[in-house]
């Protein structure tokens, strides 16, 4: 199956790559959403966060971090950053292969900005006694 991830992992489509460690690569987001939007992808194709081994996602985290202080200690000098990781369609993956996005945040109203949702949401204490019920 293609993959246009695996593509630019095996260098058949060209990407601005800022940085790279033994298990992940990070390049600049095609469409960014704010300047030095990066995405941190894992060098072996999986789906998805649930589906990536520990030792490929600590180098993923790593690399974010990375990613970020290179940003930071640029002229782009943003106030913050999102890192963000959507898991499956409904939230919003388009590329099946796993990843991380760096958004850098400059201003309130500008970059990524995390949604409260309008579905019926239950009780904490009743989510909790589901997610430790053994
Ligand atoms: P997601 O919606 O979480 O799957 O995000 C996928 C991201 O990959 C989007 O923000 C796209 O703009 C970005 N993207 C897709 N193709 C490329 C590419 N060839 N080079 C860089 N970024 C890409």
């Amino acid at each position: 199956m293609s993959c246009v991830f695996c593509d630019i992992v095996n260098k058949k489509i060209p990407a601005f790559v800022v940085a790279e460690n033994k298990n992940a690569i990070a390049f600049l987001d095609i469409n960014p959403i704010a300047d030095g939007h990066t995405v941190v992808i894992s060098k072996k194709h999986y789906a998805n966060l649930r589906e990536c081994p520990d030792e490929v996602l600590s180098d993923m985290i790593k690399l974010s971090k990375e990613v970020a202080n290179k940003i930071s200690e640029s002229k782009l000098k943003p106030w913050g950053f999102n890192y963000l990781s959507n898991d499956q369609k409904i939230a919003g993956q388009e590329i099946m292969h796993v990843h991380f996005h760096v958004i850098p945040k400059y201003g309130k109203h500008e970059g990524f900005k995390f949604g409260i949702g309008t579905h019926y949401v239950d009780e904490v204490k009743k989510v909790y006694t589901i997610l430790n019920k053994k």
